[in-house]
């Protein structure tokens, strides 16, 4: 099974005695700042800000001999021969511009790992996208320990990358990495080169960030830059595989669909509720091998599907064989406030997805039920609603609208499903969730599902979509008691 460690290690490099300096203190810079310390280099770190957390850092980093300034993320300390930055900062800072205008390298978070990774290091298989990350890299990594691998799910799922390829802790002795990159991941990471990878989806997302939507997606590309064994793109967005095409893999590497469809060969997709795999079988022209039932899928929303069939791709690319993906499939668990059922109450359904942020995933969301009450806004972003509503709107019951910019869906709704009945909700206080889901189950009727698919982000009413999700989940069980 798999293809073997990574041994060529023309890209690692030596520390000793450079000048680094690491742009921006927190999660990733503490750490790669220590490691960095500890190869030889000679560190100095810059950061925007001087609160007081910062200074806490700054001390033990100080203790260490490390060189930290603070309040001055902006200028190119003399000497730099190396950035390593933190993924969130913009590419249009002046200390980027001055880099590139002096000729120094800027490494992310994921670069520096890539390249401190052992001459023995597990192979990445990496999936990026606009939506669905998370759970696919967790179902990913649900079919490879099925398949008895030794793994873990890394990156900007929330563990740290550094200390996976270090060997911290648990993560000593892998076989292979389940590794989710965000395009600001991607965007820092010239060389990494995984064994293959997935993008799941591409919707405009981060674009200020970015700066363009090509920009975005040429950053989401380079997950497929050198991919040795399978570049997984969906049938259903071409943009995807345009991506495929454009990039630069090693001799023999394959282009792998998948799709909600029949797969053709060298696809992944569905035939009469089986998941089954054209690809990665002898004689692709006439065989396919099943993989999974539908119903094995947790929840078996089409989106869902679809992370589950990039999954089973990376794995099987990686040697996994099928009743791998069955079993892993099956035990997989989603994380909260993703397609949540809370409750059903008077034969009404109530499901928390209050991790669909933009309208990419709200579509996806209120695609996989029939009659829905929508609950939605937010912070919009940029974003408009108008294809989302009119793609949504023969399944809306009604919708029940919160938070700073229900007026861009209010609209939206009013031009593209003027018979919808529409509930705008002008407060934001903290009963404004119980508000919104009592008005929900008075549009209700019995067979409905009532649905939190905010489109929007969440910080105009909460701290987060985790909060925003329990805030809608004790409001229903209110409604219970
Ligand atoms: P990410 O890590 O990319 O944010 P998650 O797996 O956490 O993705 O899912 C976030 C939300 O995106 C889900 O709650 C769901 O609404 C939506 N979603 C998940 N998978 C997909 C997909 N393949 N296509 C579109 N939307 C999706």
């Amino acid at each position: 099974m798999g293809s073997g460690k990574v041994t060529s290690s023309s890209e690692l490099f030596d520390f000793q005695g450079k000048h680094v300096t690491v742009a921006g203190l927190g999660v990733s810079g503490v750490p790669a700042a220590k490691v960095l310390h500890a190869r030889g280099a000679v560190v100095t770190v810059v950061n925007d800000g001087d609160d007081a957390r910062a200074r806490e850092q700054a001390a033990e980093l100080e203790a260490l001999g490390i060189t930290v300034r603070l309040g001055d993320g902006a200028s190119l300390p003399e000497g730099t021969e190396l950035i390593v930055t933190a993924p969130g900062w913009k590419p249009d800072k002046p200390l980027f511009l001055a880099a590139e205008k002096a000729g120094v390298p800027v490494w992310g978070d994921v670069e520096l790992a890539w390249r401190l990774r052992g001459p023995e290091a597990a192979p990445w298989l990496a999936v990026t996208g606009t939506n669905g990350k998370t759970t696919t890299v967790q179902m990913l990594a649900s079919i490879l320990k099925a398949a008895g691998l030794r793994t873990a799910a890394v990156g900007n799922i929330g563990v740290s990358l550094l200390d996976a390829v270090l060997g911290e802790e648990e993560y000593g002795d892998l076989d292979v990495l389940a590794v989710e990159l965000s395009s600001y991941q991607l965007h820092w990471a010239p060389s990494l080169r995984a064994h293959s990878a997935a993008v799941l989806n591409l919707a405009p997302d981060h674009l200020d960030w970015h700066g363009s939507m090509e920009a975005y997606a040429r950053d989401k590309g380079r997950i497929y830059e050198g991919n040795r064994v399978a570049c997984v793109y969906n049938v259903e967005d071409k943009a995807t595989e345009d991506l495929v095409r454009e990039a630069d893999v090693e001799e023999g590497c394959r282009a792998i669909g998948f799709t909600l469809g029949t797969p053709a060969p060298s696809q992944l997709g569905v035939v009469d509720g089986i998941l089954v795999d054209r690809a990665f079988v002898e004689n692709r022209q006439k065989n396919a091998q099943e993989l999974a039932e539908v119903s094995d899928v947790n929840p078996p929303a089409p989106h869902n599907i679809a992370n589950a069939l990039a999954a089973a791709a990376l794995a099987r690319a990686f040697g996994v064989p099928a009743q791998a993906v069955r079993d892993g499939l099956k035990a997989f668990r989603p994380d909260a406030h993703r397609i949540a059922h809370v409750a059903d109450i008077d034969a009404v359904a109530y499901v928390d997805d209050s991790k669909a942020t933009n309208t990419h995933a709200a579509e996806a969301s209120l695609a996989s039920y029939e009659s829905i009450v929508w609950i939605a806004g937010g912070l919009a972003k940029g974003a408009t609603f108008d294809e989302l509503v009119a793609k949504s709107a023969k399944r809306l019951r009604g919708a029940v609208l919160i938070g700073a910019d229900r007026a861009l869906i209010r609209d939206a709704l009013a031009r593209h499903a003027p018979e919808v009945p529409v509930v705008d909700l002008d407060r934001t206080d903290t009963e404004a969730m119980l508000q919104a889901v009592r008005e929900a189950k008075r549009l209700a009727q019995p067979g409905d599902t009532v649905l939190l698919a905010p489109a929007c982000a969440s910080m105009d009413m909460f701290t987060n979509y985790n909060q925003r999700g329990d805030a809608f989940a004790a409001a229903v069980r209110e409604l219970e008691a």
